[in-house]
């Protein structure tokens, strides 16, 4: 009928149940004999985890052919209406048994509030949005259509994929141009849930071709105020240098952008990161913090430890964008961990810029095992296959993430970000409450073959 859920979280909204004695309950009995089996060699009061008044229980790899009639509960499949219906339809007592949102499925990382903290907005350059852009004004592209854009996006590393990323960005010209790229953006960080979002963008690529600081700065910072009328996304809009870059070109950058100060609140460091260590920004970060900007970078993406010990030491990042390849120096892991400095880490780009084979490949596990503040993000979406949710059934897919190591993703992104503290607050309690809304049963489950 179905085969083995990936887990499956409890929740006995019956405040004072005593755990055992619903177990021992004849009421609460199972279909299939060998699965009763299964079921009780699983579980156990250890795995118990006190939330509130409420005890919750992870009960991994077991069946859900079960009968419940004693509790007040919700069950909600993540991934098949077809479960719901089984559950739903003669296999389970109803007594007492609904479903969340009168039956809906969703996945659980699509319902959990997030914030998005690695995105580069040129890099949400659909090329639909491309062609409609070239268009209005008048730029040539060397494709045809839409698809043709789509198929060259076969990258072999991040050098291959920054060729074509600038050359797309050669259709943004007016700040109506960037208005419209950042409202895209929004719109679709609002379908994913994505509560609170830090944008990078490029000046740089923009003003060697003519255009303008304040055209950027200005179609940006209107779609993101636009985004949180409209949508409550809150933000941050960080400017980012390009490394490959001279230090004296970021530092005209930074001055060219101050006049528009109150746009942006932080700087970052991206492009080829291989030969272009963090220590030759060095004074443009030193000035940046002087003025009170926040400081994040990208480093150990391709390069090196050494990379992301400068960006934290030389820049004074407190924030490090990819960061992957820190797990080479246990030193690093140490003092990320103990500070408690955030990894941005983005799956899909990471695989399409083969800095790992496949996402199967990913160090992600091992981030989170090692006790790191790691978060998930888009990257380029546009380009990598993908926006956060996607990101995030992809390591989903691949490691089959407990429901407890989905909340930590999604709390570390609010950890990692820079708001203000009573909507951070606010955030984390609205996360907390998916997990323990009131008779609320999110089951996971993969169909099987019926
Ligand atoms: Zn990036």
């Amino acid at each position: 009928m179905f085969s083995d859920p990936t887990k499956i979280l409890f929740q006995f909204s019956l405040a004072h149940v005593d755990n055992r004695a619903v177990i021992d309950d004849p009421r609460f009995r199972f279909v299939d004999k060998n699965r009763v089996c299964h079921f009780f060699d699983e579980w156990s009061l250890e795995e118990c985890r006190e939330t509130d008044e409420l005890p919750w229980l992870m009960l991994p790899n077991v069946y859900q052919r079960h009968r419940i009639s004693s509790l007040t509960a919700t069950f909600l499949c993540e991934k098949c209406a077809k479960h719901s219906d089984f559950l739903n339809g003669t296999e389970t007592e109803s007594t007492g048994v609904s479903f969340g949102d009168g039956g809906s499925v969703s996945s659980f990382h699509e319902r959990m509030p997030k914030a998005e903290l690695h995105l580069h907005i040129e890099g949400t350059l659909e090329p639909e949005l491309m062609f409609d852009l070239a268009s209005r004004n008048r730029v040539a592209l060397p494709y045809k259509s839409p698809d043709e854009v789509r198929k060259a996006y076969e990258f072999s590393d991040l050098q291959s994929f920054l060729d074509i990323y600038y050359q797309g960005t050669r259709v943004l010209l007016r700040d109506r141009d960037f208005y419209d790229l950042t409202w895209a953006y929004l719109q679709k960080a609002h379908e994913q849930n994505v509560r609170h979002a830090e944008i990078f963008f490029d000046p740089q690529a923009h003003t060697e071709r003519d255009v303008p600081i304040p055209a950027i700065i200005d179609g940006i910072h209107q779609a993101l105020r636009d985004g949180e009328q409209r949508f409550g996304i809150s933000s941050k809009l960080i400017l980012s240098f390009l490394r490959h870059l001279s230090g004296e070109d970021a530092m005209r950058t930074l001055e060219a952008a101050l006049p528009y100060r109150h746009a942006f609140a932080g700087v970052g460091l991206d492009s080829s990161e291989c030969g272009h260590p963090p220590e030759k920004f060095t004074d443009v970060f030193a000035r940046a913090r002087d003025e009170g900007l926040f400081v994040v970078a990208h480093a150990g993406e391709e390069g090196p430890p050494d990379y992301v010990w400068q960006a934290l030491d030389t820049l004074g990042a407190s924030r490090i964008d990819h960061g992957v390849r820190s797990v080479e120096d246990p030193a690093l892991v140490e003092r990320l961990r103990s500070q408690r400095i955030p990894l941005t880490v983005c799956p899909l780009s990471n695989v399409k810029l083969r800095v790992f084979e496949s996402i199967e490949n990913h160090n992600l596990p091992q981030l989170l095992d090692a006790g790191l503040c790691v978060t998930i993000n888009s990257d380029d979406p546009a380009y990598f296959g993908g926006y956060i949710n996607e990101n995030f059934q992809a390591v989903d897919e691949a490691f089959q993430l407990t429901l407890h190591q989905l909340r930590t993703l999604a709390r570390n992104s609010f950890e990692a970000c820079f708001m203000d503290e009573s909507r951070r607050s606010r955030l984390l309690e609205e996360l907390d409450t998916i997990f323990t809304a009131g008779g609320t049963l999110p089951i996971r489950c993969d169909p099987g073959p019926s």
